[in-house]
């Protein structure tokens, strides 16, 4: 079973129960997949969905999976790209067999090929214009008209060939196309071109080449290259079947690599498209392909998502034939369940309010006789402060952590209302005590409005019989987090929603129309210091408000910032 399965179950997609059967008939020697990205973007979710298969599928099955850059389309590809998808793909716990290949690695074996096609008659160089070409492929309704160069002789098409290759045609004054069948009702069949023309420099091969092969002929026969057994791709590709069959049949191979479709990955309010997000890139809508909001593996990372989370979410997804959109409150749930056991607990007060205690002196020089024998603390007298040890986290042992106690703190201004909604559970003129997390009991002894009504301050007493034990003779509900406020850490905070507001961003057409204003808050928070203190990269549950990471370009000990990862709980449960 694979390492990376959180469960022992079976996974019994078809795919899976192809690949199964053809094992238990030793049909091949070892199970070999490729995950094929084409380096014109950084990649996104939908490639998480691609990547968990192909690697997962060789990990299960005990094979081999590649990872080769489809780069044959040079004016789009760059090798930034090339690093960034690689840095994903690691990042997302996957190895891949050898080097990482390219397509262009194989361009002298392609060319030879094409010279092979045109001599067994399978191939001809066509002279028409693009939108000749274009009119004459025919529709749905009507055949194909075939090119005047179909029939050409061989000799004829090698010498053109060859004039393409020594760059003697301008782009689109010459292509070599398959010669199959022009009234065939696939489209992909009425005599595909194969190569053009590019006088354009590649980013692996240099000046070498001014033709080019098409992406339908390069894979299949890259696929073949590499002993692929089982060519697993989206089901957008599956009316390309008949070509790559035709290609690897008409090349002649013992064993051909085998094409199968899966329906792509769809979230809602989320877009899954290199072009389009590299727009929102190339416009500055948001910060960068790794911007926190941008459904990238390089975005998610920086926003804090883990690696299991999101394998675990394309397990929960599965595989099948039937296009879906899936709930992005699923993949919610999921980096959700991968945090519960794996982060510390800290304190962060996300819209401070200050709370002076007015009782500090007298209450707090009582602690060490009042405390319960629960409580881990110092005090330091030069300081004023209580040092409060605490574990880092409930149940799993991940070392202590000291929280500052002082005479003032921050509470967030959520939790004290003047006039409080019905059910409301913190604190109020009426309900002026409550516990504060890992300390005393606190009563609000006064408020301090601004001219709007709006309270800015509060003034509250702790109770000294209450550190670490419950008061006598009467019940206090509710527990809220608080920060020291001359030992808190200032600190950004970032809080997201939804990049887009539209439930499927890709239909509008104006892609500025589907964003949501909303996605990005910047707050003022103050932290605890042992949250100010992690490294850049660090994950934390900050008790009520969510789980967060500590930014890994902008963050320091000196002027934290923190993203939002996801909110700590949500109603939404996933079938099961
Ligand atoms: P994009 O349109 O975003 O550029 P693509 O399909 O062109 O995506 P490639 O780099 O060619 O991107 O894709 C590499 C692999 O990832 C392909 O096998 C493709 O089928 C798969 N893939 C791409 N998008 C998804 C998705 N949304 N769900 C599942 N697999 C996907
Ligand atoms: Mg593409």
């Amino acid at each position: 079973m694979s390492e990376h399965s959180n469960n022992n179950v079976q996974k019994n997609d078809f795919i899976r129960n192809i690949i199964r059967d053809d094992v238990n008939a030793q049909k091949y020697q070892q199970i070999v997949t490729r995950f094929p990205p084409e380096p014109n973007g950084y990649l996104h979710l939908g490639h998480v969905k691609s990547i968990c298969l192909n690697f997962g599928i060789a990990e299960e099955f005990g094979g081999i999976c590649n990872l080769r850059f489809d780069d044959t389309n040079p004016t789009a590809e760059k090798q930034d790209y090339i690093d960034n998808i690689e840095n994903d793909v690691k990042w997302l716990g996957f190895e891949w067999a050898g080097e990482a290949r390219h397509a262009s690695g194989y361009f002298d074996q392609l060319y030879a090929w094409a010279l092979q096609l045109i001599e067994q008659g399978d191939a001809y160089v066509d002279l028409q214009s693009p939108e000749q070409i274009k009119e004459n492929r025919g529709s749905f309704n009507e055949v194909g008209t075939p090119s005047p160069q179909r029939d050409a002789s061989v000799a004829e098409n090698l010498a053109l060939f060859n004039d393409m290759k020594d760059g003697k045609f301008a782009e689109g004054e010459a292509v070599l196309r398959a010669k199959i069948d022009m009234a065939s009702p696939n489209m992909n069949m009425r005599d595909p071109v194969i190569y053009r023309v590019m006088h354009q420099a590649h980013h692996q091969t240099g000046e070498k080449w001014c033709i080019y092969p098409m992406y339908d002929f390069a894979h299949p026969l890259s696929d073949a290259i590499e002993g692929i057994t089982h060519s697993i791709c989206t089901l957008e590709f599956e009316d390309h079947r008949p070509f790559y069959d035709w290609a690897v049949e008409k090349i002649g191979f013992d064993l051909p690599p085998h094409q199968y479709e899966f329906s792509r990955l769809n979230v809602d309010y989320t877009m899954t498209s290199k072009r389009k997000l590299k727009q929102l890139v190339d416009e500055g809508v948001v910060s960068g392909w790794d911007d926190p909001r941008m459904p990238t593996i390089a975005g998610m990372r920086r926003r804090g998502y883990t690696p299991e989370g999101l394998r675990d979410f394309c397990e929960r997804v599965g595989v099948t034939k039937v296009d879906s959109v899936v709930d992005f409150r699923l993949l919610e749930f999921s980096i959700r369940q991968s945090l519960e056991t794996t982060t510390a607990r800290g304190m962060a007060v996300l819209k401070p309010l200050k709370v002076t205690i007015t009782n500090f002196d007298e209450a707090v020089s009582s602690w060490e006789s009042q405390k319960a024998d629960s409580v881990n603390a110092r005090w330091d007298e030069d300081a004023q402060t209580l040092w409060l040890k605490q574990p880092k986290h409930p149940n799993v042992d991940m070392g202590e952590r000291e929280i500052p106690f002082t005479e003032t703190l921050y509470i967030d201004q959520g939790d004290y209302e003047i006039e409080p909604p019905a059910g409301y559970k913190r604190l109020s003129p009426e309900k002026p005590e409550i516990r504060l997390r890992n300390t005393y009991v606190l009563a609000v002894t006064e408020h301090i409005t601004d001219a709007a009504g709006n309270v800015t301050e509060l003034k509250a007493t702790i109770d000294p019989a209450t550190l670490g034990k419950n008061p006598e003779g009467r019940k206090v509900k509710g527990v809220i987090h608080w920060v020291s406020a001359s030992l808190g850490v200032p600190a950004t905070v970032r809080m997201y929603e939804q990049l887009f507001s539209a439930e499927d961003p890709s239909s509008v057409s104006d892609v500025h129309q589907a964003l949501n204003p909303n996605s990005l808050t910047e707050l003022a928070a103050v932290v605890e210091p042992s949250l100010a203190n992690a490294d850049a990269g660090t994950r934390f549950q900050f008790e009520r408000e969510g789980y967060f990471i500590a930014d890994s370009e902008e963050h320091t000990s000196d002027k934290p910032v923190f993203n939002q990862i996801v909110s700590l709980r949500d109603s939404y449960k996933p079938a099961s």
